[in-house]
């Protein structure tokens, strides 16, 4: 069995290229490596990470983080599968990568914490252990390179079925975590960043990967023996980059969420991984309140080609992994944190018997919300 050479640049600050492949990768094909081989790959790729809490990485029966003082731990864990969470025929691999951890790392700025370090338990099939994972290291690596999160651990296993399962450690400021369960009514609710544009994206994406002409079988054929059994989302387009970015490269808040701890800033906070609608619900539960938000208020992401998100998408897509979170008045929230716009979309009130939790003001007057996002357990959206 030959081992692989991995020719892949070292994780930089810079996000990936979109669906941009590593040309020096491709000749890999399909060789398939051994568990030492590829684990050996993916510790002396994880190696080049800076890693400053952990005293010890990949390697040994555990990891070794070290938390400062004053600090506790916060620990989230995301399961990805292939046909829910990723398409691997719709999704580059590199977006995979990236969004697995993505989602990890929203969880952490929505508490406000400091990424410690990243765990990535990954189960694929033989035929995706050659440039597919490579590809799909180079998106995660970059991404945690970014935000200093060295790859601490992990497990790797043949799966029929791939799935990328991600533990992510943080650490915040003992009692300070920003919580889902501190709102109060009369605070204000914001957002960060632009919503709606990754289901406007994944609309797109899925636009791209339908066939331009009807496939003959001689076609067929053919492209089966020169791509072999290796999965093929579709090629995009250097003008769509900038319009799927929000669903294939999500940036996640860690910089607002620490910025909102550390000026105590917030009341409550979540991250929006499954919609407005759904998450608002979920905060609006934890704290015991009901909240108002305003449809002219929502800042809905304005893709660079059109169309741009609706506001159905805005309100229901999910996956934005932008902050939603709660200030009282006083509290004067600046209009920008770290770069990233923040909005004032709607206010916290009272939690009353019998009215909804969540409502809607429109120009045609007010209107329940119903939690529309993300359902774990229905079909893929
Ligand atoms: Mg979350």
């Amino acid at each position: 069995m030959r081992k692989a050479q991995s020719n892949s640049p070292a994780p930089g600050p810079r996000k990936p290229n979109l669906d941009k492949p590593n040309l020096a990768e491709l000749d890999l094909g399909e060789i398939e490596l051994s568990e030492t081989d590829l684990i050996r790959q993916i510790r002396r790729r994880a190696g080049k990470q800076s890693a400053l809490d952990l005293r010890l990485g990949i390697g040994d029966d555990c990891a070794l983080l070290r938390l400062r003082p004053g600090e506790e731990l916060a620990l989230t864990t995301d399961l990805s599968i292939a046909g829910r969470h990723f398409e691997l025929d719709l999704h580059p691999p590199e977006s995979i990568g990236h969004r697995a951890l993505a989602r990890g790392l929203s969880d952490l700025a929505a508490m406000g914490a400091r990424p410690v370090a990243a765990f990535l338990s990954l189960g694929i099939p033989r035929n995706l252990t050659g440039h597919w994972l490579t590809r799909f290291l180079d998106g995660f690596l970059s991404l945690a390179a970014r935000y200093e999160t060295p790859l601490a651990g992990g497990d790797l296993a043949e799966s029929p079925l791939p799935v990328a399962d991600i533990v992510l450690t943080g650490a915040v400021p003992h009692g300070k975590a920003l919580l889902r369960s501190g709102a109060r009514a009369g605070d204000l609710i914001y957002v960060t960043g632009m919503l709606g544009g990754s289901s406007a994206g994944l609309a797109q994406l899925k636009q791209l990967a339908q066939p331009k002409k009807p496939a003959s079988l001689r076609n067929l054929l053919s492209a089966k023996r020169r791509l072999g059994t290796q999965p093929q989302p579709p090629r995009i387009p250097a003008e769509l980059q900038e319009a799927l970015a929000p669903h294939l490269y999500p940036e996640p808040r860690i910089a607002q969420g620490l910025f909102l701890l550390r000026h105590s800033k917030a009341t409550a906070a979540i991250d929006l991984s499954d919609g407005l609608s759904t998450d608002l619900a979920h905060l609006c539960a934890e704290s015991g309140v009901a909240a108002e938000i305003d449809a002219a208020l929502l800042p809905i992401h304005a893709a660079a080609t059109p169309p741009a998100a609706t506001l159905e998408q805005a309100l229901h897509g999910g996956e934005d992994y932008e902050l939603l979170f709660t200030a009282p008045p006083s509290a004067r929230v600046p209009r920008r944190i770290a770069g990233v716009p923040v909005a004032q979309i709607g206010r916290i009130s009272r939690a009353r018997a019998g009215r909804p939790p969540v409502t809607l003001l429109t120009a045609s007057g007010s209107q329940p919300l119903a939690p529309r996002g993300w359902q774990h357990f229905s079909r893929l959206r």
